[in-house]
């Protein structure tokens, strides 16, 4: 098959439209699963929805080695509402960047590796073997990711060890935090707003809710992390200005780090606030490599040589498909690492730089190269 282009491979990508919500991966999935299966991957397509597919990719190794494994996530958040002076789908190249909906998170990602592992398949065969696992509804909460786990457990085997191709300009990144999204909701019981003394106030429920949860403490920092935190982004209630409102609600988004357990988190809410319901929203634990483990060690050596600007390994703020396929494959030394600048993710006018792009995949290669040889 011919060679891929990096720079063709991500714009053909950015020209599909995979915007979620409302989400729609099956013609960019179908177009990758084309490429993968005439390179030679075993390709499993799976839908979890109208429209909306996951991609598992596999080429398999020698008997009883632990394969590596690549993920990325097929769709993108909405473009906004302010205009783009680039079509968002045109992929157009400008001034060294390429620009569009997702080029920086994360297709230019997407497209790099690819480039990278393809000639590389017969080695890999002749190794561990490598997983390809790209997801839709990742921007949602990783809902791809959470419908492979549920409806496809097989289809996720143990990994050696899990590249993750989120914008980091090319810096090797060994975790993020967890996000723990909760909906708070108060009931009362409804009267005319001129007697109110026949209701109970939802609202008044939720205020007081509201003052003790400035006081939670969510657990201690963690070393590389820093604290985990917590906001009250939204709070609704009432339904006319003369009832009492027998219901209100607010939603919490606590991003937790590496030892705080969700479950034990929301249960000591629960008692600090009394008589508030929660419902879980999203519930994603946070993600963490060992700096110290080989593999991370050398992959963030083989970061810093190809001038990656940092040389410490760092964490992230945004959260990532790991949060669900690490505890699915076994846990493996995870590394987030990929060509788009992540401060570029869910902006208008998006764009991922070519040098970056043409760089990663050199460090992909260099990092398959590294695997192999092991
Ligand atoms: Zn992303």
């Amino acid at each position: 098959m011919p060679l891929l282009d990096p720079i063709e491979l991500t714009r053909a990508l950015v020209s599909f439209d995979t915007i979620n919500p409302p989400g729609d991966e099956e013609a960019s999935a179908r177009y990758l699963a084309k490429i993968l299966a005439a390179a030679g991957f075993e390709v499993n397509l799976q839908r979890f929805g109208e429209r909306r597919f996951n991609l598992v990719a596999k080429v398999a190794g020698v008997q009883g080695a632990a394969p590596l494994g690549f993920t990325g996530h097929l769709d993108t958040v909405p473009l906004g509402t302010a205009s783009w002076t680039h079509h968002p789908h045109a992929g157009e190249v400008a001034d060294g960047r390429l620009y569009g909906r997702g080029s920086s998170d994360m297709k230019a990602g997407i497209a790099a590796f690819l480039v990278a592992c393809l000639p590389m398949l017969d080695a890999l065969r002749a190794s561990t073997g490598l997983h390809v696992i790209l997801t839709g509804g990742e921007e949602t909460g990783c809902d791809g990711a959470h419908a492979l786990t549920r409806a496809d457990p097989a289809l996720l085997e143990p990994l050696g060890a899990l590249i993750v191709g989120e914008p980091t300009s090319n810096r090797a990144v060994i975790g993020h935090k967890g996000a723990l999204w909760l909906r708070g909701i108060a009931r009362g019981v409804t009267a005319h707003g001129a007697m109110p003394h026949e209701g109970v106030n939802a609202i008044y429920k939720v205020a007081e809710a509201l003052r003790k949860i400035q006081h939670f403490e969510v657990g201690a920092s963690h070393a590389a992390m820093g604290a985990p935190t917590l906001n009250v982004g939204t709070v609704q209630g009432g339904l006319n200005i003369n009832s009492v409102p027998d219901r209100a609600e607010f939603s919490i988004d606590m991003r937790t780090v590496p030892g705080i357990q969700h479950t034990c988190v929301t249960d000591r809410l629960r008692g600090h606030l009394g008589n508030i319901e929660l419902e879980p929203v999203i519930d994603l634990p946070p993600v963490y490599s060992d700096p110290e483990d080989s593999w991370i060690a050398r992959v963030t050596d083989l970061a810093r040589a190809r001038g990656a600007s940092s040389s410490a390994p760092r964490t992230v703020q945004f959260f990532t498909d790991a949060a669900v396929l690490g505890p699915a494959t076994g846990r493996p030394p995870t590394i987030i690492l990929g060509p788009g600048e992540p401060e570029m993710a869910h902006k208008t006018d998006e764009y991922c730089r070519v040098d970056r792009l043409l760089e990663a995949v050199d460090l992909y290669r260099d990092v398959l190269a590294d695997w192999i040889a092991r």
